[in-house]
């Protein structure tokens, strides 16, 4: 066993095959015992629920190499629980959180040669997914699904430094009220391709989605939160039934609050506040905290005092505190870290 032979500081975020993925089948109302597996195309009939009807949810996280040299990975659990929270939304099998943190374990030390090395900035970013795999063509549920767990190795965020990302506030809806916006379904994004490709061609890094039902209140982008920070050091973040519950986002309100002793709202956020923020920051698995500089509702430009530049100071001292708890140079709090055996 020896590292692979790659350039990990230049990796982007790609899909690159790695030696094992883990599977499980779902029949006859139970999970099988679950297997790794060097095959990494599925076959599927030409009827399944998954490409007739979008019948999918997936999970992201990372595993990736401490200071001390240890394999980890960051509070898996709450990926496995809200995989539960998004297969019951789509009517699909509960894959058990203790299955879950087990085949976890298993993919990662499988592939451990793909796990990048300490200082690296890259990590090895773990996909699990399900899907409705048999041939159904009433509406209605699958009655066999397929739960894996892919992995691939990507390069580090901020490759070449951090740059602030401008972002358009976005005709499109993300999620209604009532919708799905809340769990980690394939079909949100399927729906977002529209918008993202649209925003790239206009020289947006991103949309800022709003509220459907007002279009007054400020929900996500298509694969992160919000995190603002007022002119006195204030960390708000938005509250809706329509944002994805971002495992991110809940870390850093309590790095905010438990180890820089910051005031930290979760609470509606109108977009008619966001001019008189100081800082705004995207978070999620990928970047941690990406800071945005500006922000365009429709040739309006709000530039964010934070710049262009930089991270703000606040999201600075979010970011680096919670990627040095990550990577083991700040105490973690219990249960956070896990280590793959
Ligand atoms: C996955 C995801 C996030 C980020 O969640 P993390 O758990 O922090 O990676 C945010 N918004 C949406 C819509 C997502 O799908």
């Amino acid at each position: 066993m020896a590292k692979k032979d790659i350039d990990w500081g230049n990796l982007s975020f790609g899909y690159m095959e790695t030696d094992y993925r883990y599977v499980s089948n779902y029949k006859n109302g139970a999970w099988d015992e679950g297997t790794l597996t060097k095959d990494a195309n599925v076959v599927l009939n030409e009827c399944s629920c998954v490409l007739q009807y979008a019948q999918t949810c997936f999970e992201g996280l990372k595993a990736y190499t401490t200071k001390e040299g240890k394999i980890v990975v960051f509070r898996p659990d709450l990926n496995a629980e809200r995989m539960i929270s998004s297969a019951k939304r789509l009517r699909m099998p509960e894959f058990p959180k203790e299955k879950f943190l087990d085949a976890i374990q298993q993919v990662v030390r499988a592939n451990e040669d793909w796990v990048p090395p300490y200082g690296s900035g890259a990590t090895l970013y773990l996909r699990p997914y399900m899907f409705g795999s048999d041939a159904i063509i009433g509406v209605k549920p699958a009655n066999e699904y397929q739960f894996r767990v892919l992995t691939t190795p990507v390069g580090p965020y901020f490759k070449g430094g951090v740059k602030p990302l401008t972002i358009r506030v976005c005709d499109y809806d993300r999620a209604a009220p009532h919708g799905t916006g809340n769990v980690k379904a394939g079909l949100n994004y399927a729906m977002s391709l529209y918008a993202i490709v649209e925003a790239h061609e206009e020289g947006y890094d991103e949309n800022m989605y709003l509220d459907a039902a007002t279009r007054t209140k400020v929900e996500e982008t298509g694969g992160a939160n919000f995190l603002f920070v007022t002119k006195d050091n204030k960390v708000v973040t938005p509250k809706s039934d329509s944002i994805l519950p971002s495992i991110t986002r809940r870390s850093l309100v309590q790095v905010a609050r438990d180890y820089l002793g910051l005031e930290v709202e979760e609470r509606e956020v109108y977009f008619d506040e966001v001019k008189d923020f100081a800082e705004c920051g995207l978070c999620g698995t990928a970047a941690v905290i990406s800071p945005v500089g500006k922000i365009v509702d429709h040739g309006k430009e709000i530039a964010l005092p934070a710049g262009m530049t930089e991270m703000g100071p606040v999201t600075k001292k979010l970011y680096e505190t919670l990627t040095g708890i990550q990577m083991g140079t700040i105490e973690a709090p219990e249960g956070w870290i896990v280590e793959i055996k």
